[in-house]
């Protein structure tokens, strides 16, 4: 046997270190410079109500916010849950959590009552900002009257019990109380089921985001580079951490204008990207796929588009070219992130000051101030150059774990402080970063999380259900869907529309289940789990036995 000490072959970004000011707290952090910029704009809204906040109204209204959620009986520590569209209010709502010392924890709007209620009461919030259409969905879960064991603030005109968002927004800024915030705190808790099982809260401190917005943006040469000139496109939701801390954050520490839609829809996009001369777009692939296809493009004028940053799923390379072609002044590449890495762990240098080529289908490389490495999933062996292995990160920027799982924090954080990202990826001779597969189970719909999980868990509450299992299949438009294997309980008739009405009654879109295949067994390995790898290469050859 030999014992020698293993090499581990850590790489770098290409860009030098530089000093990051995390000591400060987020809000602190975002609004450094706010006095060259006070007078830019800041938030546009995209709506058909064109409204600009500048830099200074944003900072003033998320103070008042701030001194609104303390009247209101928020303290430091407290989770506001935000259940909003991309808005101003989301914005103010964050920010002012931030100042007090709170936690926003995020989530989508678009989620089914029992989907809200799980993070809701997992993440034990004091308070929900949302919109009155959501409301009912609050309400009837689990019987709790509204405004009595939690507060609900809509933006719109509340229904009964609700309060006005203007009880926060009209507060006077100077109630807001002085706390200490270390850089340790909590400040943001999107769910996330990482490599394994179900959503989780993934604790995102006030040093975690700004580390990860400065190895964006700050420096001499940043990986991302913005200026006070830039609009930045967010029709990304802003409850994911991608869209939260790569357009929003990134935006806000260099004074860039964040233009929000509150939805896709391609002819409005296209429309507000030629009025307001959109720069710097973050997308995920499905748009990239409606900016390269879709004949409306052709009748816009996208030239003031300089960057174009893909990430939260794998983008093909003939997609990336077709894009090459409609936008070519642009440079296009794109990130690779999980939330939990907080979320960033590579970018394009393209986009840098000072850009430096880039392959097509690249990631980048490593952000700066961080260490990333790919191990060998079955041995944990580090490996060097051009082997694939799971990628693991490493810097101040990563999540502090996930709340109240410390066996999950565990394996997901080794003892060195190593983040497993379950993603599968090499990083080549010019130290750029190829993902190539995934080893964790989860799936991802357009740039969704679809825990399997969780469905399987619905699953198997079915009384004719058996056992089961969910794993991603190949999806032109949405890169993966879930497919189901099922095994019928003895005796009992079940129909593939059964079983998928029966999950979309509970799941948010894009959870639902494409395809239902009934089988006799579900693969396990001898300790009981789940031989994924197996069903999916069932599904690539066509090998199902039902
Ligand atoms: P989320 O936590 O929702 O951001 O999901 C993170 C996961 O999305 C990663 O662990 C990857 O599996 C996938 N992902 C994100 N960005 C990329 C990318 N550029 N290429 C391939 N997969 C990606």
């Amino acid at each position: 046997q030999n014992h020698a000490p293993q090499t581990t072959h850590i790489f770098k970004s290409k860009l030098p270190e530089i000093p990051i000011s995390n000591h400060l707290p987020l809000h602190g952090y975002c609004f450094e410079n706010l006095s060259q910029f006070a007078h830019r704009p800041c938030l546009i809204l995209g709506a058909a109500a064109s409204k600009t906040y500048t830099y200074a109204q944003t900072h003033l209204i998320s103070r008042k916010v701030a001194a609104g959620f303390s009247n209101l009986g928020i303290r430091k520590g407290d989770v506001v849950m935000i259940l909003l569209q991309n808005s101003a209010e989301f914005v103010f709502s964050f920010l002012a959590a931030s100042m007090i010392g709170a936690v926003a924890t995020t989530a989508n709007p678009f989620y089914t009552a029992a989907e809200i209620f799980k993070q809701f009461t997992a993440s034990n919030a004091k308070l929900i900002i949302t919109q009155a259409m959501y409301v009912d969905k609050l309400r009837h879960h689990d019987g709790t009257a509204l405004g009595e064991d939690f507060k609900v603030v809509t933006v719109d005109d509340p229904p009964e019990n609700c309060l006005h968002f203007s009880v926060l927004s009209d507060a006077n800024e100077n109630d807001a109380p002085e706390v200490e915030i270390r850089p340790d705190d909590a400040v943001a808790m999107p769910f996330s089921s990482g490599t394994t099982g179900l959503p989780k809260g993934v604790v995102l401190t006030h040093k975690s985001l700004t580390t990860s917005v400065a190895q964006q943006v700050d420096g001499e040469n940043p990986n991302l580079y913005l200026t006070t000139e830039d609009v930045l496109l967010c029709v990304l939701p802003l409850f994911h951490i991608f869209s939260l801390n790569s357009v929003l954050l990134c935006a806000l520490r260099a004074g860039s204008a964040v233009l929000l839609m509150h939805k896709f829809e391609i002819g409005t996009l296209l429309e507000l990207i030629q009025r307001h001369r959109v720069s710097v777009a973050m997308v995920v692939p499905p748009l990239v796929l409606a900016l390269a296809k879709n004949p409306m493009v052709a009748d816009f004028d996208l030239s003031s588009i300089r960057l174009v940053l893909s990430g939260a799923a794998p983008l093909g390379k003939e997609l990336e070219e077709a894009l090459r072609n409609r936008i070519p002044q642009a440079v296009l590449g794109q990130g690779y992130g999980m939330t939990e890495a907080g979320p960033v762990l590579s970018m394009c240098l393209g986009f840098a000051k000072q850009p430096f080529p880039i392959k097509s289908g690249s990631c980048g490389t490593v952000v700066r101030n961080a260490e990333l490495k790919v191990v060998d999933p079955e041995t944990g062996r580090s490996l060097g150059y051009n082997q694939p292995g799971e990628i693991c990160i490493r810097g101040e920027q990563i999540m502090k774990g996930y709340l109240n799982d410390e066996v999950a924090t565990a394996s997901t954080i080794d003892a060195e402080g190593w983040l497993h990202t379950g993603d599968v990826g090499y990083v080549d001779d010019d130290d750029e970063i190829f993902i190539v597969d995934r080893v964790k189970e989860l799936i991802k719909y357009k740039g969704f999380q679809v825990p399997p999980a969780e469905l399987e868990g619905l699953l198997v509450s079915h009384p004719s259900i058996a056992d089961a299992a969910v794993v991603p299949q190949k999806d032109v438009a949405a890169g993966e869907v879930p497919v189901a294997f099922v095994v019928r309980s003895n005796g009992f008739d079940l129909t593939e529309e059964a079983v998928k009405e029966f999950i979309a009654k509970q799941v948010v879109f894009y959870k639902r289940l494409h395809k239902v295949y009934f089988v006799h067994a579900i693969p396990k390995s001898p300790s009981g789990k789940i031989l994924r790898k197996d069903l999916r290469a069932k599904l690539e050859t066509g090998a199902i036995q039902t």
